[in-house]
């Protein structure tokens, strides 16, 4: 390998993806940050180059790849909110897949087959067990979660017919942010739990709704797993060496094997923060599952990774000082 090879980070100005962005630049990489900021922040970029274009822009990544010696590509972009794929799953289906295509091609066009996907536990659909491991049945029950398994379908049959290589990282649950607070979750609108919560300690929102308190769980909300965007971060790092090193692809569950309820997290909040959190039952959410914990014991023994800043009080003060110091 070169030294401080190029690697093509698109959506790296996004919440994930300037993580990640980070990570390879303290590892010795060269990162290209692709992204339209439509959803990311020129302020999420600290390290390496931004190009600012469209994914669905062959002309604007044929240049990239032209003008760059690009190793590998990790690719963040996307729509990523279950609930509003549920109420306008078309620009699902006509985002995520018609970017990840366009992508694909002008990497094999020029030459690049190293792919690093981002994609989710939202590809399982309803556990029939529990935790889940990646040979799991995939029946996603939202157009967020089938458009990425329809990608990772199609990165399969890539795989074989064009010698493409990949990873495919099912997140559990991204939460928090950088410890020292440079960088963070930033969405608009907002929709995720633990954002929303501290945004109600803070005046943003009004009070948290918890969707749903009558789950066959046993505090009545959903269970999820939380890992911290770091982690997930060192895991895209461990996944394209591993690609590099071995020729080969793989799916890997990136979550903790621990999972919260939405009330567990909102007491978690309130000792964080030591605010009084208001709080009202609302009807669930379409397209919630009851329970989604990974068993991430493939990445773990094949990619040598471990969640570092995964524990749940790692996740709320990290994601809580972000919170407070935000700038973007
Ligand atoms: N949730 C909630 N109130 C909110 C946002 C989320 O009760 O304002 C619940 C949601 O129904 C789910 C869990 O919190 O059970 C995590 O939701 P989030 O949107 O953060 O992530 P998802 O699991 O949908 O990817």
């Amino acid at each position: 390998m070169k030294k401080h090879p190029e690697i093509l980070v698109a959506g790296g100005a996004g919440y994930i993806g300037s993580h990640a962005v980070r990570d390879l630049h303290a590892a010795g990489f060269t990162p290209l940050i692709a992204d339209n900021l439509s959803k990311g922040h020129r302020e999420a970029v600290v390290c390496g180059e931004l190009l600012e274009g469209d994914l669905k822009d062959e002309f604007f990544l044929d240049r990239i790849f032209e003008n760059h010696s690009i190793q590998g590509v990790m690719h963040f972009a996307g729509k990523c909110f279950v609930g509003e794929s549920m109420s306008d799953p078309a620009i699902y289906y006509e985002e995520n897949i018609s970017s990840a295509l366009t992508l694909l091609r002008a990497m094999l066009k020029h030459g690049v087959n190293n792919f690093i996907f981002s994609s989710s536990c939202a590809t399982y659909g309803n556990p029939v067990s529990l935790p889940l491991r990646e040979t799991h049945p995939q029946d996603p029950v939202n157009p967020y979660g089938e458009t990425k398994y329809f990608i990772e379908r199609i990165l399969k049959h890539y795989d074989r017919a064009y010698g493409l290589r990949f990873c495919a990282l099912r997140y559990f649950n991204a939460a928090g942010a950088s410890l020292d607070a440079r960088i963070g979750e930033s969405h608009d609108p907002e929709t995720h739990l633990i954002p929303r919560i501290l945004g109600t300690v803070t005046g943003k929102f009004e009070k948290i709704q918890i969707f749903g308190d009558d789950y066959p769980t046993s505090d009545g909300t959903c269970l999820r797993d939380y890992i911290h965007v770091s982690d997930l971060a060192s895991a895209h790092r461990k996944a394209l060496l591993w690609i590099l090193e071995n020729d080969a692809s793989e799916f890997f569950n990136l979550g903790t094997g621990t999972a919260y309820s939405v009330r567990q997290i909102l007491e978690s909040a309130q000792k964080t923060t030591g605010a009084e959190i208001p709080f009202e039952k609302a009807p669930r959410r379409p397209g919630d599952l009851t329970e989604l914990v990974a068993d991430p014991g493939r990445a773990i023994n094949i990619l040598d990774w471990q969640p570092e800043y995964s524990d749940l009080d790692t996740i709320m003060e990290s994601a809580w000082k972000w919170e407070r110091h935000r700038r973007y």
